[in-house]
């Protein structure tokens, strides 16, 4: 079969076997999820098909860039050179300066200590690697010798270790890119005979990472392979024109962040969370920018990091601060956890002239929002003060990632805005979803996974935060991956395909063939129409034959969700909704969701509430349906105290749903055609 353009497969085209079945391919895929559970995968443990194809994609072509030897011989290099740090010293005293007082506390927090000590433990030689370019800027920038001290005892002793935990994981990789720094940093400020020691233990740390090979070298969108391979370029970079094999360091982590930018989707996303998505932008930004800087060669072009602002930005929560951040789903918390974001977005900021991830940026960083993170000592380097800050409230106040059908919405910029989330998409997304059933369609030998382990079993899910307080929620990392948690519904009891066990459950949704799909999203004066369609993702025994989730958002703080669902036989349906605090039986037909000073009504048409239950934090309504079923909840967000929200169904033709919603004065009318995709709403 003729290879398209910018073909993913190794240059070496494996047998193909016995054509088989979707679930046989996937039943015999295990290994590649392997990788993904992060079980260590030592070279031992690969399949002979496994290793040939990274060796084969390993002799890919990649001629060494002429720029690089420009700078053999040459101390500092890594992000800085003598005349760079000349201005960041400046920076330093002036328009930096609330980002120099960040570095410096917390490069003063190291002074005088000693790394964690035990080499056997990921977290702290992922603790001992990030500790050393704090102390080592902080130096460069001060002069101080008592920082030079720290820094040099600091690396002197992880260079002592005998290993680095595992070597060919994250604890290596940290540990790599910190010790690199170190080196190129500090150069001048070695004895000979140091200098020579912590040359030996990056050759060495270096080799068992790359031959390891780093234990997520293939799974191209895991946030490990980046962290790893950042590490390993680092060393290449430090040490190309000392030790001959160093390129070959560069090399290969030129040659995963090739592949990962070509399987990245277009929107900058991620469906494992913020999180885990921080983690890995902020690996690959640092890589880029040696890449520009030693390579020559220039990534940003690619439309994945043109579109990480945004996924930043309409993420963010309307009031946010250090702890409450981001509207996320998947394996996240609502901060993004030790990755910033200010470095990220202060980066692209500069990069694209962006001048609202500017304000942004500067604007959490004046709220304490992930300072002194892993990796924010970057921010002194990376911000732009050139460019001028720009309010984000311009906005457009709808964001789509449309490649993995994840959307948020608010009713403006505000601080006490009403803010949405809703997705419904492929598994990975869509672009992920083309590969996979490429692998399926041509009957590739062996399943090759790329990652979305931290994804959840989630669709046609979605969240509400409103006046400073969440009011429908995900249940952010969970283990094992479940859809009753979400904000969705269950059919005759299953839950979505992807769900049960501790990453999500690729096997099962390729298996099925299922897929699901964001088919509208609509942003309308006044209102946003949004539609999911979940397809085949439940599975086959759950009878489900269709569910369309209308999710319409009334701007300021009225949302509509009609579930239109098909059921193959009689059917029992448990349509959830789970709120931060708690919940109470409102008037008549209602339900409220109360956190604190800020309450949700929530109503079912018609308004029987017969089958709905509170249950601790879960407002659950099951529902007996066979053929053709409407679910039908109006939720209004308030203030307490505020006008409750009052709806009824009205008679209408043909399969129009139409509902008068009344809240303290405000009537809107919205007529709602779910077989057409068809919304009217007046005033
Ligand atoms: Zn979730």
């Amino acid at each position: 079969m003729p290879r398209p353009p910018g073909d993913v497969r190794n240059a070496e085209e494996p047998p193909a076997g016995i054509p088989l079945s979707r679930r046989e391919f996937v039943l015999g895929s295990t290994a590649g999820l392997a990788a993904l559970a992060c079980v260590p995968a030592a070279f031992g443990a690969q399949t002979d098909l496994e290793r040939a194809e990274w060796q084969a994609f390993l002799r890919r072509p990649w001629p060494r860039p002429a720029r690089l030897d420009s700078f053999a011989g040459r101390h500092p290099r890594l992000f800085l050179t003598p005349e760079r740090i000349a201005r960041v010293k400046q920076d330093a005293g002036g328009s930096h300066a609330a980002i120099w007082s960040m570095v410096r506390e917390k490069a003063n927090g190291y002074l005088g200590r000693l790394p964690p000590m035990n080499f056997e433990k990921q977290q702290d030689m992922r603790e001992a690697g990030r500790g050393i370019p704090w102390q080592a800027l902080a130096f460069l920038v001060t002069g101080n010798d008592a920082c030079l001290a720290s820094a040099k005892r600091w690396i002197l002793t992880v260079c002592g270790f005998p290993h680095w935990e595992q070597n060919n994981s994250l604890a290596g990789g940290e540990c790599l890119f910190g010790v690199a720094i170190g080196y190129d940093w500090l150069y001048p400020h070695f004895t000979d005979s140091e200098r020579a020691q912590v040359r030996a233990k990056l050759v060495l740390q270096a080799r068992a990472m790359k031959d390891g090979p780093p234990v997520h070298h293939d799974v191209w969108l895991a946030n490990h392979n980046h962290l790893e391979h950042t590490g390993l370029a680092a060393a290449g970079f430090a040490l190309f024109d000392e030790v001959p094999e160093a390129a070959g360091w560069i090399r290969q982590a030129d040659l995963v962040y090739r592949e990962f930018l070509h399987q990245a989707a277009g929107d900058g996303s991620s469906t494992e969370g913020h999180q885990y998505w921080g983690y890995t932008t902020e690996s690959a930004l640092r890589y880029f920018e040696l890449a520009r800087d030693l390579l020559g060669t220039n990534y940003y072009d690619h439309p994945w990091l043109k579109r990480v602002a945004q996924f930043i930005l309409h993420s963010t929560l309307p009031d946010f601060n250090s702890t409450q951040c981001v509207m996320t789903f998947g394996d996240a918390g609502r901060s993004f956890n030790s990755h910033g974001p200010t470095h990220l977005l202060y980066r692209v900021a500069a990069e694209y002239r962006d001048r609202q991830a500017q304000w942004l940026a500067l604007e959490m960083d004046r709220r304490g929002v992930g300072r002194g993170d892993f990796c924010t000592w970057t921010s002194l380097l990376w911000y732009d003060a050139t460019l001028a800050p720009e309010p984000i409230s311009r906005l457009p106040t709808l964001g789509r990632s449309e490649d993995i059908g994840w959307v948020t919405d608010r009713s403006d910029w505000s601080a006490g805005a009403v803010m949405v989330g809703f997705k419904c998409g492929p598994m990975h997304g869509h672009k992920t979803q083309v590969f996979y059933d490429r692998q399926f369609r041509e009957k590739w030998p062996r399943f090759k996974s790329i990652g979305g382990g931290h994804g959840h079993a989630d669709v046609n899910s979605f969240q509400i935060y409103a006046h400073g307080k969440w009011l429908a929620i995900d249940p952010g990392y969970e283990r094992p991956k479940a859809t009753r948690t979400h904000n969705t519904i269950l059919v005759n009891g299953h839950g979505q395909l992807g769900e049960g066990t501790t990453w999500f459950d690729r096997d099962a949704v390729l298996a099925a063939g299922a897929k699901s799909a964001l088919v509208r999203s609509d942003a309308r004066p006044g209102y946003d129409y949004l539609v999911g369609d979940a397809m085949n993702i439940y599975p086959a025994a759950a009878g489900l034959t269709k569910f369309h989730r209308h999710f319409l958002y009334l701007k300021p703080d009225i949302v509509v969700v009609v579930d239109d669902l098909q059921l193959a036989r009689a059917s029992s349906l448990e349509w959830l909704l789970h709120t931060e605090s708690e919940w109470r039986s409102g008037e008549e037909n209602a339900f409220v969701a109360v956190n604190d000073e800020v309450e949700m009504d929530v109503q079912f048409l018609p308004g029987a509430k017969t089958g709905a239950k509170i249950d601790r934090r879960t407002l659950s309504l099951a529902i007996a349906a066979e053929g053709q079923t409407r679910i039908v909840a109006v939720l209004h967000p308030r203030q307490r105290g505020g006008a409750v929200a009052r709806a009824r169904l009205e008679p209408s033709a043909g399969s129009v749903l139409a509902l008068a919603i009344d809240a303290g004065g405000r009537r809107v009318r919205v007529e709602l055609d779910p077989a057409r995709q068809s919304v009217v709403v007046t005033a």
